[in-house]
């Protein structure tokens, strides 16, 4: 562990934010050279910066075991960083790994850094024993969302095909407390817009009777929802249940920033809500801000909704429901007109597999007590390449990021304790999987 974190500072210390606009593109490439060459050391060949179709650059290798029929596995992290966002509310310089409390802070201590350091201490602690063939990608853009690698996968699937691919860019329900990450909510966006006039007009000289395609489009926005909260789509089930793990009320109100006083949505678990079920958000809205408002009745009002879909439901049809119920709810034959944004499948991890089974073991020797499952509320839409392009692959989604390391936010840390016991369940897997397979 003290090799790990000196290495965790090296990493840190190189701001790999993949945004030119906002990091010199010097920093993403010398990340990039450094987790190859940290492989190197650990005997991975064919190592390569592959060039991805929005420029970034995946860390790419392998490392072949002895016995030619041995099963693959493929290692996935990211070196790439967020951005530290507002500089005065981290406690700690970002880029400098610095340990308060127990803790090390900096951006990308976890998310995907901390990971990174996962695969490399269980590496070694194995020593060249892996039984398994292994393969490596450690994405250069993942936080940006230009989706380079989930391009590059198809387009290269015998270099990167495997019989378990270990996500590593998620975590634990709590720091000591195993968990895989086996569901991810898909989504479908879509723009509606509303009119009932060909101009604006004086709400005194016509309000009352002149139809207002702003009251239209907040009267079909409000169906979207009953009295409790829950989404009310026809067509979209509303009831399933969570069987993994819940997420504890009081941590979700507080990691949500829930007003004291105010109600937590819908009939159900967090969990329910957050991870089993479907979701409407308002995005945005059309409309004349407060500021410089006159009294005219609005002619043409528009909405950007996002709906999260949860495993279980086809992300089009979903869409096609949401497209049907706003047409259906809009009053006083106002003109509709939706637009949709693509829609994103959700991901449910396949369990009961030789590797799902010898991760749950390792996980469980490692920490002393059952892996348990999660969700997550959003996607991660590599996941569905991967299971598109490999569909034999079990994918599983493990790492250091458990709650307490506010990724994405200021003052990101890593628990060590994570890294080593991670470490260790990787390293056990790597050496159980050959067998139970
Ligand atoms: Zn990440």
């Amino acid at each position: 562990m003290g090799r790990a974190h000196s290495e965790l500072a090296e990493l840190v210390a190189i701001r790999s934010v993949a945004d030119p606009r906002q990091f010199p593109p010097e920093e993403c490439a010398r990340a990039a050279e450094w987790v190859r060459d940290r492989f190197a050391e650990l005997g991975f060949v064919d190592l390569e910066l592959a060039e991805t179709a929005d420029g970034s650059r995946a860390v790419i290798g392998a490392r072949p075991a002895a016995d030619p029929d041995a099963p693959t596995v493929l290692l996935y992290a990211h070196y790439d960083v967020q951005p530290p966002l507002d500089d005065q509310a981290w406690r700690t310089p970002p880029f400098e790994l610095t340990e308060a409390g127990g803790r090390w802070y900096g951006r990308g201590a976890a998310d995907c850094k901390g990971n990174i350091l996962m695969h490399l201490t269980a590496l070694r602690a194995l020593g060249a024993e892996a039984p398994v063939n292994l393969k490596l990608v450690v994405e250069g853009s993942e936080e940006q969302g230009t989706g380079g690698l989930e391009d590059y996968v198809p387009r290269h699937a015998d270099q990167l095909r495997a019989d378990a691919i270990l996500v590593c860019d998620t975590g634990n329900a709590a720091v000591g407390i195993p968990a895989a990450t086996v569901s991810l909510r898909g989504l479908a966006n879509v723009v509606v817009t509303v009119e009932a006039l060909a101009s604006e007009v004086h709400s005194g000289m016509y309000g009352g009777p002149a139809p207002d395609a702003l009251a239209a489009l907040i009267a079909m926005l409000a169906t979207l929802r009953d009295a409790a909260g829950n989404t009310t789509i026809p067509g979209l089930d509303n009831t399933q249940r969570w069987t993994g793990v819940d997420y504890p009320e009081e941590m979700f109100r507080a990691d949500a920033t829930a007003l004291d006083g105010v109600s937590l949505l819908g009939d159900g678990s967090v969990a329910d809500l957050l991870w089993a079920r479907p979701a409407v958000t308002v995005l945005g809205i059309d409309c004349p801000p407060v500021v410089g408002s006159a009294a005219a009745i609005q002619p043409r009002a528009a909405a950007r909704l996002n709906l999260r879909v949860p495993p279980g439901m086809d992300a089009g049809r979903a869409q096609d429901a949401l497209v049907a119920h706003l047409e259906a709810a809009a009053p006083w034959g106002v003109r509709v007109s939706v637009e949709r944004e693509a829609a994103g499948e959700p991901f449910l991890a396949e369990q009961g597999g030789p590797a799902y089974t010898a991760m749950a073991a390792a996980l469980e020797e490692a920490y002393g007590r059952p892996m348990t499952t999660l969700g997550q509320g959003g996607s991660i839409p590599l996941c569905n390449v991967l299971a598109d392009t490999y569909p034999g692959a079990e994918i599983i989604l493990i790492g250091v990021e458990e709650p307490r390391a506010l990724i994405h936010a200021p003052n990101e840390s890593v628990d060590p304790t994570e890294i080593a016991s991670m470490a260790i369940a990787e390293a056990l897997f790597l050496r159980s999987y050959a067998k139970a397979r």
